[in-house]
Protein backbone atom coordinates (compact mmCIF):
# COMPACT_ATOMS: atom_id res chain seq x y z
CA UNK A 1 0.00 0.00 0.00
CA UNK A 2 1.05 3.80 -0.68
CA UNK A 3 2.16 5.77 2.22
CA UNK A 4 -0.16 8.20 3.11
CA UNK A 5 1.25 11.44 2.02
CA UNK A 6 2.16 13.90 5.14
CA UNK A 7 3.94 16.82 5.26
CA UNK A 8 5.28 19.46 7.96
CA UNK A 9 5.64 23.34 8.29
CA UNK A 10 8.12 23.40 11.22
CA UNK A 11 8.77 26.98 11.63
CA UNK A 12 11.06 27.48 15.42
CA UNK A 13 8.86 31.04 16.49
CA UNK A 14 12.11 32.98 16.78
CA UNK A 15 10.39 35.75 15.18
CA UNK A 16 7.91 36.90 11.83
CA UNK A 17 7.29 34.87 9.54
CA UNK A 18 8.15 36.40 6.15
CA UNK A 19 7.45 35.18 2.56
CA UNK A 20 10.28 33.18 2.63
CA UNK A 21 8.84 31.17 5.70
CA UNK A 22 5.15 31.18 4.21
CA UNK A 23 6.34 29.73 0.39
CA UNK A 24 7.66 26.86 2.88
CA UNK A 25 4.48 26.41 3.91
CA UNK A 26 2.42 27.18 0.57
CA UNK A 27 4.94 24.38 -1.16
CA UNK A 28 4.17 22.00 1.47
CA UNK A 29 0.46 22.46 0.96
CA UNK A 30 0.52 22.75 -2.61
CA UNK A 31 2.14 19.07 -2.45
CA UNK A 32 -0.26 17.84 0.49
CA UNK A 33 -3.57 18.68 -1.46
CA UNK A 34 -2.28 17.53 -5.15
CA UNK A 35 -1.59 14.76 -3.37
CA UNK A 36 -4.46 14.00 -0.96
CA UNK A 37 -2.59 13.92 2.10
CA UNK A 38 -1.94 16.07 5.11
CA UNK A 39 0.07 18.70 6.26
CA UNK A 40 0.95 19.62 10.43
CA UNK A 41 1.80 22.85 11.90
CA UNK A 42 4.74 21.85 13.87
CA UNK A 43 5.95 24.44 16.36
CA UNK A 44 9.93 23.86 16.46
CA UNK A 45 10.68 26.32 19.76
CA UNK A 46 13.98 23.86 21.87
CA UNK A 47 15.50 26.94 21.65
CA UNK A 48 13.77 28.79 24.04
CA UNK A 49 16.53 31.52 24.32
CA UNK A 50 15.05 32.82 20.58
CA UNK A 51 11.52 32.21 21.76
CA UNK A 52 9.01 35.25 20.87
CA UNK A 53 5.70 35.93 21.91
CA UNK A 54 3.25 35.81 19.26
CA UNK A 55 5.30 34.25 16.79
CA UNK A 56 3.42 30.94 16.75
CA UNK A 57 -0.29 33.59 16.46
CA UNK A 58 1.94 35.39 13.25
CA UNK A 59 2.57 32.38 11.68
CA UNK A 60 -1.23 30.89 12.10
CA UNK A 61 -2.75 33.91 11.24
CA UNK A 62 -0.37 34.30 8.03
CA UNK A 63 -1.30 31.27 6.68
CA UNK A 64 -5.39 31.67 7.52
CA UNK A 65 -4.92 34.34 5.04
CA UNK A 66 -2.87 32.79 2.41
CA UNK A 67 -5.63 29.96 2.51
CA UNK A 68 -2.70 27.14 3.90
CA UNK A 69 -4.92 25.01 5.95
CA UNK A 70 -3.59 22.31 8.56
CA UNK A 71 -5.02 18.82 8.98
CA UNK A 72 -2.89 18.67 12.22
CA UNK A 73 -0.95 20.94 14.56
CA UNK A 74 -0.03 23.09 17.33
CA UNK A 75 -3.75 25.10 16.87
CA UNK A 76 -5.85 22.61 15.67
CA UNK A 77 -4.17 19.13 17.60
CA UNK A 78 -4.35 16.18 16.33
CA UNK A 79 -3.08 12.34 16.61
CA UNK A 80 -0.14 12.68 17.32
CA UNK A 81 -0.43 15.84 19.85
CA UNK A 82 1.43 17.67 21.21
CA UNK A 83 2.87 19.57 18.26
CA UNK A 84 4.67 21.71 20.20
CA UNK A 85 8.28 20.95 20.87
CA UNK A 86 8.67 22.10 24.59
CA UNK A 87 6.12 19.88 25.52
CA UNK A 88 7.24 16.90 23.95
CA UNK A 89 10.52 17.20 26.08
CA UNK A 90 10.02 13.62 27.67
CA UNK A 91 9.98 11.89 24.34
CA UNK A 92 13.46 13.17 23.60
CA UNK A 93 15.57 11.52 26.15
CA UNK A 94 14.67 8.18 25.48
CA UNK A 95 15.73 8.42 22.15
CA UNK A 96 19.27 10.24 22.48
CA UNK A 97 19.70 7.84 25.32
CA UNK A 98 19.59 5.06 22.67
CA UNK A 99 21.90 6.35 20.82
CA UNK A 100 24.42 6.69 23.50
CA UNK A 101 23.94 3.26 23.91
CA UNK A 102 24.89 2.20 20.39
CA UNK A 103 27.86 4.27 21.07
CA UNK A 104 26.32 6.85 18.03
CA UNK A 105 26.19 9.61 20.75
CA UNK A 106 27.92 10.92 23.49
CA UNK A 107 28.55 13.30 26.37
CA UNK A 108 30.45 16.03 26.22
CA UNK A 109 31.58 17.80 29.31
CA UNK A 110 33.61 20.79 28.28
CA UNK A 111 32.97 24.44 29.07
CA UNK A 112 32.52 27.62 27.09
CA UNK A 113 36.19 28.13 27.82
CA UNK A 114 37.42 24.62 27.08
CA UNK A 115 35.75 24.97 23.56
CA UNK A 116 36.98 28.24 22.72
CA UNK A 117 40.67 27.14 23.53
CA UNK A 118 40.72 24.34 21.52
CA UNK A 119 39.12 26.68 18.47
CA UNK A 120 41.83 29.04 19.07
CA UNK A 121 44.25 26.32 19.64
CA UNK A 122 43.19 24.48 16.42
CA UNK A 123 42.95 27.16 14.30
CA UNK A 124 44.94 27.65 11.15
CA UNK A 125 44.38 29.15 7.43
CA UNK A 126 43.18 26.28 5.83
CA UNK A 127 41.04 25.98 8.60
CA UNK A 128 39.73 29.38 10.14
CA UNK A 129 36.52 27.55 12.38
CA UNK A 130 37.92 24.24 13.79
CA UNK A 131 34.96 22.46 14.72
CA UNK A 132 34.25 19.61 17.10
CA UNK A 133 34.26 16.62 15.15
CA UNK A 134 36.34 13.08 14.91
CA UNK A 135 39.60 14.30 15.19
CA UNK A 136 38.86 17.28 17.88
CA UNK A 137 36.68 15.14 20.08
CA UNK A 138 40.24 12.54 20.92
CA UNK A 139 41.60 15.63 22.60
CA UNK A 140 38.06 16.93 24.60
CA UNK A 141 36.30 16.38 27.74
CA UNK A 142 33.91 13.54 26.78
CA UNK A 143 33.00 10.05 26.93
CA UNK A 144 34.62 8.91 24.00
CA UNK A 145 38.02 10.34 25.07
CA UNK A 146 38.00 9.91 28.71
CA UNK A 147 37.95 6.94 30.66
CA UNK A 148 34.15 5.34 32.30
CA UNK A 149 34.99 6.16 35.53
CA UNK A 150 35.56 9.40 34.87
CA UNK A 151 32.69 9.38 33.03
CA UNK A 152 30.70 8.07 35.76
CA UNK A 153 31.68 10.43 38.38
CA UNK A 154 31.14 13.26 36.39
CA UNK A 155 27.54 12.16 35.54
CA UNK A 156 27.14 11.45 39.43
CA UNK A 157 28.52 14.71 40.45
CA UNK A 158 25.86 16.70 38.13
CA UNK A 159 28.39 17.78 35.95
CA UNK A 160 26.56 19.72 32.95
CA UNK A 161 26.95 18.48 29.59
CA UNK A 162 25.61 18.08 26.31
CA UNK A 163 25.15 15.18 24.41
CA UNK A 164 26.52 14.96 20.32
CA UNK A 165 26.27 12.66 17.72
CA UNK A 166 29.43 10.55 16.79
CA UNK A 167 29.89 11.40 13.15
CA UNK A 168 31.84 8.40 11.88
CA UNK A 169 34.94 9.25 9.74
CA UNK A 170 35.04 9.43 5.82
CA UNK A 171 31.50 7.81 4.82
CA UNK A 172 29.80 9.18 2.09
CA UNK A 173 26.19 10.31 2.89
CA UNK A 174 23.80 10.73 0.25
CA UNK A 175 19.84 11.42 -0.69
CA UNK A 176 18.02 12.03 -3.11
CA UNK A 177 16.93 15.68 -3.47
CA UNK A 178 13.43 15.96 -4.94
CA UNK A 179 14.84 19.34 -6.22
CA UNK A 180 18.33 19.30 -6.47
CA UNK A 181 18.48 15.51 -7.37
CA UNK A 182 21.69 13.36 -5.48
CA UNK A 183 23.30 15.38 -2.93
CA UNK A 184 26.59 13.55 -1.41
CA UNK A 185 28.36 14.66 1.45
CA UNK A 186 30.95 12.88 3.40
CA UNK A 187 31.30 12.49 7.16
CA UNK A 188 34.93 13.55 7.52
CA UNK A 189 33.34 17.38 6.84
CA UNK A 190 30.72 17.25 9.57
CA UNK A 191 31.29 18.15 12.89
CA UNK A 192 29.50 16.16 15.80
CA UNK A 193 26.87 18.40 16.14
CA UNK A 194 25.20 19.11 19.75
CA UNK A 195 21.92 16.52 20.26
CA UNK A 196 20.48 17.33 23.64
CA UNK A 197 21.65 20.16 25.43
CA UNK A 198 22.68 21.26 29.22
CA UNK A 199 19.01 22.51 29.99
CA UNK A 200 17.70 18.91 29.03
CA UNK A 201 16.52 20.45 25.75
CA UNK A 202 16.88 18.34 22.72
CA UNK A 203 18.16 20.58 19.96
CA UNK A 204 16.49 21.10 16.70
CA UNK A 205 18.39 18.56 14.82
CA UNK A 206 17.21 15.62 17.19
CA UNK A 207 13.88 16.36 17.73
CA UNK A 208 13.48 17.06 13.98
CA UNK A 209 14.19 13.87 13.18
CA UNK A 210 12.04 12.15 15.98
CA UNK A 211 9.46 14.46 15.36
CA UNK A 212 9.47 13.65 11.84
CA UNK A 213 9.64 9.90 12.17
CA UNK A 214 7.18 9.59 15.12
CA UNK A 215 4.76 12.25 12.98
CA UNK A 216 5.41 9.19 9.76
CA UNK A 217 6.45 12.21 7.30
CA UNK A 218 6.89 11.20 4.21
CA UNK A 219 9.08 14.44 2.74
CA UNK A 220 10.64 17.42 4.15
CA UNK A 221 9.98 20.40 2.20
CA UNK A 222 12.16 23.41 3.34
CA UNK A 223 14.63 26.41 3.03
CA UNK A 224 18.22 25.95 1.44
CA UNK A 225 19.50 27.17 4.74
CA UNK A 226 18.72 23.59 5.69
CA UNK A 227 20.62 21.63 3.40
CA UNK A 228 24.28 21.83 5.19
CA UNK A 229 21.69 19.62 7.87
CA UNK A 230 20.48 17.15 6.16
CA UNK A 231 23.70 14.94 6.40
CA UNK A 232 23.64 14.85 9.85
CA UNK A 233 19.76 14.00 9.91
CA UNK A 234 20.17 11.55 7.50
CA UNK A 235 22.57 10.18 9.42
CA UNK A 236 20.76 9.89 12.73
CA UNK A 237 18.26 8.29 10.85
CA UNK A 238 20.31 5.37 9.62
CA UNK A 239 21.52 5.69 13.53
CA UNK A 240 18.34 4.69 14.76
CA UNK A 241 17.53 2.57 12.21
CA UNK A 242 14.83 4.22 10.35
CA UNK A 243 16.71 4.46 7.25
CA UNK A 244 13.45 2.83 5.43
CA UNK A 245 11.21 5.36 7.00
CA UNK A 246 12.99 8.56 6.05
CA UNK A 247 11.35 11.12 4.36
CA UNK A 248 11.86 12.69 1.08
CA UNK A 249 13.51 16.03 1.13
CA UNK A 250 13.27 18.79 -0.97
CA UNK A 251 15.18 21.85 -0.28
CA UNK A 252 13.68 24.75 -2.07
CA UNK A 253 15.80 27.46 -3.25
CA UNK A 254 16.98 30.96 -1.53
CA UNK A 255 14.74 34.18 -2.32
CA UNK A 256 17.13 36.73 -3.87
CA UNK A 257 17.20 40.87 -3.84
CA UNK A 258 15.14 42.13 -7.48
CA UNK A 259 18.01 42.69 -8.79
CA UNK A 260 19.66 39.42 -8.14
CA UNK A 261 22.56 40.59 -6.07
CA UNK A 262 22.13 38.58 -3.00
CA UNK A 263 19.93 36.85 -0.77
CA UNK A 264 16.57 38.89 -0.09
CA UNK A 265 16.58 40.77 3.51
CA UNK A 266 14.21 41.84 5.93
CA UNK A 267 15.58 45.14 5.36
CA UNK A 268 15.04 44.87 1.13
CA UNK A 269 10.85 45.70 2.55
CA UNK A 270 11.44 49.33 3.12
CA UNK A 271 13.75 49.16 0.36
CA UNK A 272 10.97 48.94 -1.99
CA UNK A 273 8.63 49.51 -0.31
CA UNK A 274 6.95 46.58 -0.46
CA UNK A 275 6.01 44.65 2.79
CA UNK A 276 7.82 41.42 3.14
CA UNK A 277 5.18 39.50 5.35
CA UNK A 278 1.63 38.39 4.37
CA UNK A 279 0.52 40.62 7.43
CA UNK A 280 1.20 44.20 9.89
CA UNK A 281 2.62 43.04 13.31
CA UNK A 282 2.50 46.54 15.00
CA UNK A 283 4.58 45.52 17.88
CA UNK A 284 7.06 44.53 16.02
CA UNK A 285 7.45 47.14 13.44
CA UNK A 286 6.72 45.14 10.44
CA UNK A 287 3.73 45.79 7.63
CA UNK A 288 1.59 43.19 5.96
CA UNK A 289 0.65 42.65 2.12
CA UNK A 290 -2.98 41.89 3.65
CA UNK A 291 -3.03 45.22 4.51
CA UNK A 292 -1.08 47.01 1.43
CA UNK A 293 -4.54 45.50 -0.29
CA UNK A 294 -2.84 42.14 -1.51
CA UNK A 295 -5.72 39.48 -2.23
CA UNK A 296 -4.98 35.89 -0.65
CA UNK A 297 -5.45 34.44 -4.25
CA UNK A 298 -2.81 37.26 -5.22
CA UNK A 299 -0.65 36.66 -2.72
CA UNK A 300 -0.28 32.83 -3.01
CA UNK A 301 -0.47 33.40 -6.52
CA UNK A 302 3.18 35.27 -6.84
CA UNK A 303 4.70 33.47 -3.67
CA UNK A 304 4.55 30.46 -5.82
CA UNK A 305 6.19 32.15 -8.57
CA UNK A 306 9.26 32.21 -6.10
CA UNK A 307 11.18 29.08 -7.41
CA UNK A 308 8.23 27.06 -9.11
CA UNK A 309 6.82 28.09 -12.78
CA UNK A 310 5.09 25.04 -14.87
CA UNK A 311 6.47 26.10 -17.63
CA UNK A 312 4.86 28.53 -20.71
CA UNK A 313 3.98 32.06 -20.51
CA UNK A 314 1.21 31.71 -18.03
CA UNK A 315 1.64 33.96 -14.73
CA UNK A 316 -2.12 34.01 -13.40
CA UNK A 317 -3.16 30.82 -11.36
CA UNK A 318 -6.21 30.49 -9.58
CA UNK A 319 -5.51 28.36 -6.12
CA UNK A 320 -6.78 25.13 -8.00
CA UNK A 321 -4.22 25.27 -10.69
CA UNK A 322 -1.60 25.96 -8.53
CA UNK A 323 -2.73 22.68 -7.03
CA UNK A 324 -2.84 20.46 -9.95
CA UNK A 325 0.03 22.16 -11.81
CA UNK A 326 2.37 22.18 -8.84
CA UNK A 327 5.22 19.63 -8.72
CA UNK A 328 8.78 19.78 -7.27
CA UNK A 329 10.13 18.81 -10.98
CA UNK A 330 8.90 22.77 -11.93
CA UNK A 331 10.49 24.06 -8.77
CA UNK A 332 14.13 25.47 -9.61
CA UNK A 333 17.64 25.24 -7.47
CA UNK A 334 18.73 28.59 -8.16
CA UNK A 335 17.73 31.57 -6.49
CA UNK A 336 14.23 32.88 -7.27
CA UNK A 337 14.07 37.04 -7.55
CA UNK A 338 11.91 38.98 -6.03
CA UNK A 339 10.41 41.04 -7.91
CA UNK A 340 7.96 43.80 -6.40
CA UNK A 341 6.55 45.11 -9.57
CA UNK A 342 5.82 41.70 -10.55
CA UNK A 343 3.45 40.89 -7.71
CA UNK A 344 1.70 44.19 -7.86
CA UNK A 345 1.10 43.17 -11.78
CA UNK A 346 -0.17 39.80 -10.29
CA UNK A 347 -2.54 41.54 -7.44
CA UNK A 348 -3.97 43.96 -10.79
CA UNK A 349 -5.15 41.11 -12.62
CA UNK A 350 -6.38 39.09 -9.34
CA UNK A 351 -8.48 42.49 -8.75
CA UNK A 352 -9.39 42.24 -12.44
CA UNK A 353 -11.19 38.82 -12.25
CA UNK A 354 -13.14 39.58 -9.38
CA UNK A 355 -17.23 40.99 -9.66
CA UNK A 356 -18.14 44.13 -8.19
CA UNK A 357 -20.04 42.29 -5.57
CA UNK A 358 -17.11 40.52 -4.17
CA UNK A 359 -14.96 44.30 -4.48
CA UNK A 360 -17.23 46.20 -2.62
CA UNK A 361 -17.25 43.67 0.11
CA UNK A 362 -13.11 44.05 0.16
CA UNK A 363 -13.38 47.72 0.06
CA UNK A 364 -15.84 47.83 3.20
CA UNK A 365 -12.44 48.68 5.80
CA UNK A 366 -10.81 51.07 3.41
CA UNK A 367 -14.44 53.01 3.16
CA UNK A 368 -15.39 52.56 6.81
CA UNK A 369 -11.23 53.97 7.77
CA UNK A 370 -11.94 57.37 5.55
CA UNK A 371 -15.48 57.32 6.92
CA UNK A 372 -17.38 56.87 3.51
CA UNK A 373 -21.28 55.78 3.63
CA UNK A 374 -22.69 54.99 0.60
CA UNK A 375 -25.27 52.23 -0.51
CA UNK A 376 -23.94 49.02 -1.11
CA UNK A 377 -25.33 48.98 -5.01
CA UNK A 378 -23.19 52.18 -5.58
CA UNK A 379 -20.16 50.91 -4.29
CA UNK A 380 -20.56 47.93 -6.93
CA UNK A 381 -20.53 50.20 -9.61
CA UNK A 382 -17.59 52.31 -8.49
CA UNK A 383 -15.67 48.92 -8.28
CA UNK A 384 -16.66 47.69 -11.47
CA UNK A 385 -15.73 50.88 -13.35
CA UNK A 386 -12.65 51.47 -11.07
CA UNK A 387 -11.32 48.30 -10.84
CA UNK A 388 -9.28 48.15 -14.35
CA UNK A 389 -7.39 50.60 -12.91
CA UNK A 390 -6.32 49.20 -9.08
CA UNK A 391 -3.42 47.95 -8.08
CA UNK A 392 -4.44 46.84 -4.10
CA UNK A 393 -7.82 46.99 -2.89
CA UNK A 394 -7.50 50.31 -0.97
CA UNK A 395 -6.78 52.16 -4.62
CA UNK A 396 -10.96 51.57 -5.67
CA UNK A 397 -11.07 54.33 -3.12
CA UNK A 398 -7.95 56.22 -3.33
CA UNK A 399 -8.29 56.62 -7.27
CA UNK A 400 -11.56 57.25 -6.90
CA UNK A 401 -12.39 58.86 -3.63
CA UNK A 402 -14.84 61.75 -6.31
CA UNK A 403 -17.26 58.97 -6.14
CA UNK A 404 -17.94 59.77 -1.93
CA UNK A 405 -16.50 63.03 -1.44
CA UNK A 406 -16.41 66.17 -3.03
CA UNK A 407 -13.37 67.29 -5.28
CA UNK A 408 -10.21 67.91 -2.93
CA UNK A 409 -8.81 69.70 -6.16
CA UNK A 410 -9.25 70.85 -9.56
CA UNK A 411 -6.58 70.53 -12.39
CA UNK A 412 -5.98 74.55 -12.53
CA UNK A 413 -3.94 73.87 -15.53
CA UNK A 414 -6.54 72.26 -17.79
CA UNK A 415 -8.68 74.42 -16.62
CA UNK A 416 -6.63 77.21 -18.02
CA UNK A 417 -5.92 76.08 -21.43
CA UNK A 418 -9.30 74.52 -21.92
CA UNK A 419 -11.65 77.13 -20.69
CA UNK A 420 -13.31 79.89 -22.50
CA UNK A 421 -15.31 82.19 -20.52
CA UNK A 422 -17.03 82.89 -23.65
CA UNK A 423 -18.38 79.23 -23.42
CA UNK A 424 -20.30 79.81 -20.50
CA UNK A 425 -23.32 80.15 -22.03
CA UNK A 426 -22.94 76.91 -24.23
CA UNK A 427 -21.94 74.71 -21.50
CA UNK A 428 -24.72 75.73 -19.10
CA UNK A 429 -26.93 74.70 -21.82
CA UNK A 430 -25.15 71.55 -22.83
CA UNK A 431 -25.45 71.19 -18.77
CA UNK A 432 -29.13 71.58 -19.21
CA UNK A 433 -29.63 69.32 -22.09
CA UNK A 434 -27.81 66.83 -19.95
CA UNK A 435 -30.67 67.42 -17.47
CA UNK A 436 -32.98 66.20 -19.55
CA UNK A 437 -32.12 62.85 -20.30
CA UNK A 438 -34.65 60.14 -18.66
CA UNK A 439 -32.87 57.15 -18.52
CA UNK A 440 -29.39 58.60 -17.45
CA UNK A 441 -27.26 55.58 -18.96
CA UNK A 442 -23.61 55.87 -20.45
CA UNK A 443 -24.90 55.26 -24.15
CA UNK A 444 -28.67 57.88 -23.01
CA UNK A 445 -25.90 60.34 -21.88
CA UNK A 446 -23.19 60.18 -24.75
CA UNK A 447 -25.55 60.18 -27.98
CA UNK A 448 -27.21 63.70 -26.13
CA UNK A 449 -24.01 65.23 -25.53
CA UNK A 450 -22.93 64.61 -28.92
CA UNK A 451 -26.01 65.22 -30.86
CA UNK A 452 -25.98 68.67 -28.86
CA UNK A 453 -22.03 69.19 -29.72
CA UNK A 454 -22.51 68.60 -33.59
CA UNK A 455 -25.24 70.70 -33.16
CA UNK A 456 -22.86 73.72 -31.74
CA UNK A 457 -19.71 72.42 -33.83
CA UNK A 458 -17.67 71.48 -30.06
CA UNK A 459 -14.83 68.94 -30.78
CA UNK A 460 -14.52 66.26 -28.39
CA UNK A 461 -11.23 68.05 -26.81
CA UNK A 462 -13.13 71.28 -25.98
CA UNK A 463 -15.30 69.32 -23.92
CA UNK A 464 -14.24 66.45 -22.53
CA UNK A 465 -11.52 67.19 -20.48
CA UNK A 466 -13.28 70.17 -18.79
CA UNK A 467 -16.15 67.47 -18.37
CA UNK A 468 -13.70 65.10 -16.82
CA UNK A 469 -11.62 68.06 -14.32
CA UNK A 470 -15.64 68.92 -13.46
CA UNK A 471 -17.03 65.22 -12.82
CA UNK A 472 -13.02 63.83 -10.82
CA UNK A 473 -10.96 67.14 -10.82
CA UNK A 474 -8.30 65.86 -12.77
CA UNK A 475 -7.90 64.08 -16.47
CA UNK A 476 -7.51 60.65 -14.82
CA UNK A 477 -10.38 58.39 -14.46
CA UNK A 478 -12.61 56.08 -16.26
CA UNK A 479 -14.72 56.88 -19.16
CA UNK A 480 -16.55 60.45 -19.23
CA UNK A 481 -20.30 58.83 -19.46
CA UNK A 482 -19.76 55.90 -17.24
CA UNK A 483 -18.52 58.44 -14.74
CA UNK A 484 -21.36 60.12 -15.09
CA UNK A 485 -23.91 57.17 -15.22
CA UNK A 486 -22.38 56.14 -11.84
CA UNK A 487 -22.11 59.63 -10.13
CA UNK A 488 -25.65 59.55 -11.25
CA UNK A 489 -27.99 62.79 -13.01
CA UNK A 490 -28.44 64.94 -9.77
CA UNK A 491 -24.66 64.48 -8.68
CA UNK A 492 -23.17 64.91 -12.48
CA UNK A 493 -25.28 67.94 -13.68
CA UNK A 494 -24.57 69.56 -10.11
CA UNK A 495 -20.85 68.89 -10.75
CA UNK A 496 -20.62 70.38 -13.99
CA UNK A 497 -23.05 73.76 -13.21
CA UNK A 498 -20.82 74.12 -10.26
CA UNK A 499 -17.58 73.53 -12.13
CA UNK A 500 -18.35 76.36 -14.77
CA UNK A 501 -18.76 78.73 -11.98
CA UNK A 502 -15.11 77.18 -10.77
CA UNK A 503 -13.80 78.01 -14.21
CA UNK A 504 -14.70 81.12 -14.12
CA UNK A 505 -13.10 82.37 -10.95
CA UNK A 506 -9.78 80.70 -12.06
CA UNK A 507 -9.77 82.67 -14.85
N1 LIG B 1 12.60 24.75 12.47
C1 LIG B 1 13.18 24.94 11.17
C2 LIG B 1 12.92 26.37 10.73
O1 LIG B 1 12.70 27.20 11.52
C3 LIG B 1 12.59 23.95 10.20
C4 LIG B 1 13.54 23.25 9.33
C5 LIG B 1 12.92 22.00 8.81
O2 LIG B 1 11.83 22.11 8.22
O3 LIG B 1 13.46 20.93 9.00
O4 LIG B 1 12.91 26.68 9.57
Amino acid sequence: MEKKVRLRYAPSPTGAQHIGGIRTALFNYLFVKKHGGELILRSEDTDQSRFVEGAEEFVINSCKYAGIEFDEGIHVGGPYAPYRQSERKDIYKKYVQQLIDNGNAYYAFDTPEELEEMRNRMITEGNPSPAYDHITRQYMKNSVALSQDEVEKKLVNNEPYVIRIKMPRNEEIKFNDLIRGWVTFNSSQLDDKVLFKSDGMPTYHLANVVDDYLMKITHVVRGEEWLPSAPTHVMTYKFFGWENEMPQFAHLPLILKPEGNGKLSKRDGDKYGFPLYALEWKEQNISGLKEKGFLPEAFINFIALLGWHPGGDKEIFTKEELIQEFSFERVGKSGARFDPEKAKWINQQHIKMKSGVELAELLQPTLQKNNVIADTAYIIKVCELMKDRAVFIPDLYEFGYYFFNDIKSYDTETIKKKWKPERTEIFLQLIATIDTVDNFTEQNIEAVVKAFMTEYKLGMGEVMPLFRVALAGGLQGPPVFAMMDVLGKKKSVARLQFAVEKFNTLQ
